[in-house]
């Protein structure tokens, strides 16, 4: 990992707090308090809070009788990486889009690295959002614009330098195997690579939290193990993942915390999860998606 530019990315980011300028480097400001510039990211985790993400009996109404959440209660901790699974109409967007504040919950609330999203206020949403990396199905990538400015782009609007990203970008080509890729357009990428950018694009900066909703949607089985591969890579590197799933079978081989909804309600929340209820098991695919590839 590019330790030193994910460093100064971070220290470079106006915090959640709402600051509009980059706090000082002395500042003890905010939510997601990036690693001092020169330290370890390792040597700093202790003093990010454990509490990543809080639901408490969060409800999201959506107009007439639409259930779209129903007093949601979970905490999420640093580094952890936790599915959302559950059928179409469960509620995984709903959740995500209450953490992203694309929505507001109707009753209860919502906590990220202990801020109360409500407290936000709409012009700072913007300076919220640069702490989360989000990942949807259907990739959302800029169709005019190449592998390299795509994830440039996401760099640039952070604030990050010319200089900042030339050094950013070759390290998270690597991690992402587009090395070989940063010239073509989208449309010249397969799918999964397609994925892979928009990955790439929501890593590039190194934000505490990422969220995918259904990353593999869209992709055949054998791609979405690379996807899954990668996201289990970056939750590795000590980023809290996030993933709405329904593919009950690989989310049960990653054998990580498994939050399940049905209707707007949490079903089950299980520690190192069996979605569908059989046996953790030890198969070869399980072993697949959790190794870790260099
Ligand atoms: P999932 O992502 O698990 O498929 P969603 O969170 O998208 O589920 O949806 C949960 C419920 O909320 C569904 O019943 C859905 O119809 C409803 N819903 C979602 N978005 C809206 C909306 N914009 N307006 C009305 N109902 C909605
Ligand atoms: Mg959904």
């Amino acid at each position: 990992m590019a330790a030193t530019d994910a460093t100064s990315l971070e220290a470079a980011q106006p915090a959640l707090s709402g600051s509009t300028h980059p706090p000082a480097a002395s500042e003890p400001s905010a939510i997601f308090t990036g690693p001092r510039r020169g330290s370890h990211p390792r040597a700093q985790a202790s003093a990010r809070p454990a509490r990543v993400v809080e639901f408490r009996g969060a409800s999201k109404l959506y107009g007439a009788g639409d259930v779209g959440l129903e007093r949601a209660t979970f905490v999420i901790r640093r580094q952890e990486m936790v599915f959302l699974v559950g059928p179409t109409g469960s509620g995984k967007s709903t959740i995500m889009r209450l953490l992203i504040k694309e929505i507001e919950p109707s009753e209860g609330r919502v906590r990220v690295a202990g801020r109360d999203l409500c407290e936000i206020p709409r012009q700072k949403i913007p300076f919220y959002r640069r702490n989360l990396g989000v990942v949807f199905q259907d990739f959302k990538l800029l169709p005019t614009r190449t592998v390299y400015d795509n994830i440039a782009y996401a760099l640039q609007v952070t604030g990050a330098s010319r200089k900042q990203i030339r050094a950013t970008l070759p390290e998270i080509l690597r991690l992402t195997g587009l090395s070989t890729k940063l010239h073509s357009y989208p449309h010249q990428l397969s799918g999964g690579e397609q994925q892979r950018v928009a990955i790439a694009r929501a890593f590039a900066s190194h934000p505490p939290l990422l969220l995918a909703d259904e990353p593999t949607g869209n992709l055949d089985p054998e791609t979405s193990i690379g996807i899954m591969q990668l996201l289990y890579r970056i939750n590795r590197a000590g980023t809290t993942v996030i993933i709405a799933s329904h593919d009950s079978g690989m989310v049960d081989r990653m054998r990580r915390r498994v939050i399940e909804l049905r209707r707007g309600r949490i079903v089950r929340d299980e520690a190192s999860g069996s979605y569908g209820g059989r046996e953790e098991s030890t198969d070869e695919l399980g072993e697949r998606l959790r190794r870790e590839v260099a």
